[in-house]
């Protein structure tokens, strides 16, 4: 996985990476997710298959593919999908191609998953995978989230609310955590990491040529 390079914005040659938001429901990933992806180049969105319904205002092909359960387990059965896993009694899952085509096209991929997935993908991709764990500031506050989003019905706000300690209970898996107090300093604590994580070492696998390069010109 991720073996595809691109050039950095100096011109060095790199490896791509994955790059991971997780959460529990209604702690600002997938706003996060969206300001990343319209204002970051180079970063493509994995968008995942679901079996679960599609939410007012939801787009087939741009938020998820919508599946039955028929077609889902086709999927995870012959081997389409990166990584799956059943949320909320729903099948979730990564489609394989896209990441692979993205990868291969210079492209950074950003993936919305929940640590199931996360740890699947770092069993595959190793270092390739950069992941972030957002945390809403106080428990109040992602209630009051879940509820202003007004997509879902009371009885699956309340189901999402008592998964998300659960969900919590992960957070030490991740690489970065973030508090969402305010999505803009959230996305820019988010942006830091990914600029950061393009510019480490073991990633950029042109700096070996590029520095022998800069020794050429001096030994001149
Ligand atoms: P929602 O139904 O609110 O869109 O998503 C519910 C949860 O499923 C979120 O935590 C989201 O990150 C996670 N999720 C979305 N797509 C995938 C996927 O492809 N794989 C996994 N493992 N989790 C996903």
């Amino acid at each position: 996985m991720a073996g595809a390079s691109e050039h950095g914005s100096d011109g060095v040659e790199r490896r791509g990476l994955m790059f991971v938001l997780s959460s529990p429901s209604g702690a600002g990933k997938t706003t996060l997710s969206r300001l990343l992806i319209e204002r970051m180049s180079g970063l493509r969105m994995s968008v995942s298959v679901t079996t679960r319904q599609m939410r007012p205002g939801e787009i087939d092909g741009r938020d998820y593919f919508f599946v039955d359960h028929a077609k889902f387990q086709a999927m995870a059965g012959s081997g389409e999908l990166l990584e799956w896993a059943t949320v909320f009694d729903n099948g979730y899952g990564t489609p394989r191609a896209a990441v692979e085509d993205a990868l291969s096209a210079g492209q950074d991929v950003l993936f919305d998953i929940d640590w199931q997935g996360t740890q699947q993908l770092r069993e595959k991709a190793g270092k390739d995978v950069v992941s972030v764990f957002i945390l809403p500031p106080s428990v109040a506050d992602l209630e009051k989230r879940l509820h202003t989003r007004a997509q879902d019905s009371d009885e699956v706000i309340r189901g999402r609310m008592s998964r998300a300690s659960h969900e919590l209970s992960h957070w030490a898996e991740y690489d970065y955590i973030v508090v969402n107090h305010s999505i803009e300093e959230a996305f820019a604590e988010v942006q830091s990491i990914l600029k950061a994580e393009r510019l480490k070492r073991e990633r950029r696998i042109g700096l070996t040529e590029f520095v022998r390069g800069l020794q050429r010109q001096l030994e001149r």
